[in-house]
Order: structure tokens, then C-alpha cells, then sequence
């Protein structure tokens, strides 16, 4: 099976209510979390296995593409 694509999380954070699931379903190395203890919305995840979407009690958890990294001149 090939390798999902890399994407960014974005939360709602007007309806996220800290439950903590993302976090702890979340197979990403330990520190993969945001200032307020969700999985982190300001890095690229590169598993993408979409288990913190899935599991989100309040499914306010969205991802987009991660944009390509930058090639070296
Ligand atoms: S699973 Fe959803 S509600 Fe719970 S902390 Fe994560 S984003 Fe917030």
C-alpha cells in the first residue's frame, strides 16, 4: 500500500473540549502535540493514518496537504 501524503491538522478550536483522544490514539512520536494538548496543528504529519479524525468526539479535527518541502537550490 503506498504511503499516505503528508498533511497538516487543523482543529476548531471553538468546539474542541480538550478531551485528550487525539493525543493519546496518536501513533506520531512522543511531543507531537499543540500548546493546548492536541495533536499538533503547526507540523506535517507524515503517517496520516487519520485516527485522531476518526476519533474526535466532537469531529473538529481536519487536515489539508502539507505543502512540499522546499528543494535546495
Ligand atoms: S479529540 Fe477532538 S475534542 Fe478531543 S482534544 Fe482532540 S481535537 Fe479536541
Amino acid at each position: 500500500m503506498p504511503k499516505p501524503a503528508p498533511v497538516i491538522f487543523d482543529i476548531g478550536w471553538n468546539a474542541c473540549i480538550n478531551c485528550g483522544a487525539c493525543v493519546a490514539v496518536c501513533p506520531q512520536e512522543a511531543g507531537f502535540i499543540s500548546p493546548f494538548d492536541t495533536i499538533a496543528t503547526d507540523r506535517p504529519c507524515d503517517i496520516a493514518c487519520m485516527i485522531c479524525e476518526d476519533i474526535c468526539p466532537v469531529t473538529t479535527i481536519t487536515h489539508r496537504p502539507a505543502e512540499p518541502a522546499a528543494q535546495p537550490a
